[in-house]
């Protein structure tokens, strides 16, 4: 499904028309990527890139370059086959409007 219509089924499903702010942070485990580029190649938003940083591992991990494109979608943790990369969601601070 594309990210609009699913941010768009997301919003009815929450009761409203606005979208609701997503906030996550994105997590390599540098010990298990082997470099592949699948989580780069597939993000929606162009947010990930390579580092060059060499991992002990010998492969150079992605890194979160634009993470204000982020859309917490999760296409990177779905798509890497080492599960070496993941997201989690950051809770919205105390006394948000949110019920
Ligand atoms: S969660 Fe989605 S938008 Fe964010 S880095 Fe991963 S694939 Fe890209
Ligand atoms: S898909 Fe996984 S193994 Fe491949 S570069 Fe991304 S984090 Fe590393």
């Amino acid at each position: 499904m594309p990210e609009e219509a699913a941010q768009a089924v997301e919003a009815k499903a929450l009761g409203g028309g606005a979208r609701r702010a997503r906030k996550c942070t994105i997590h390599i485990i540098e010990s298990r990527c082997k470099g592949c580029g699948f989580c780069i190649e597939f993000c929606p938003r162009d947010v990930l890139e390579v580092s060059e940083t060499l991992a002990p591992n010998g492969y150079h991990p992605p890194y979160a370059a634009r993470m204000d494109q982020c859309t917490c979608c999760r296409t990177c943790q779905l798509v890497c086959p080492d599960f070496a990369i993941y997201v989690a969601d950051v809770e919205p601070a105390s006394g948000s409007a949110e019920s």
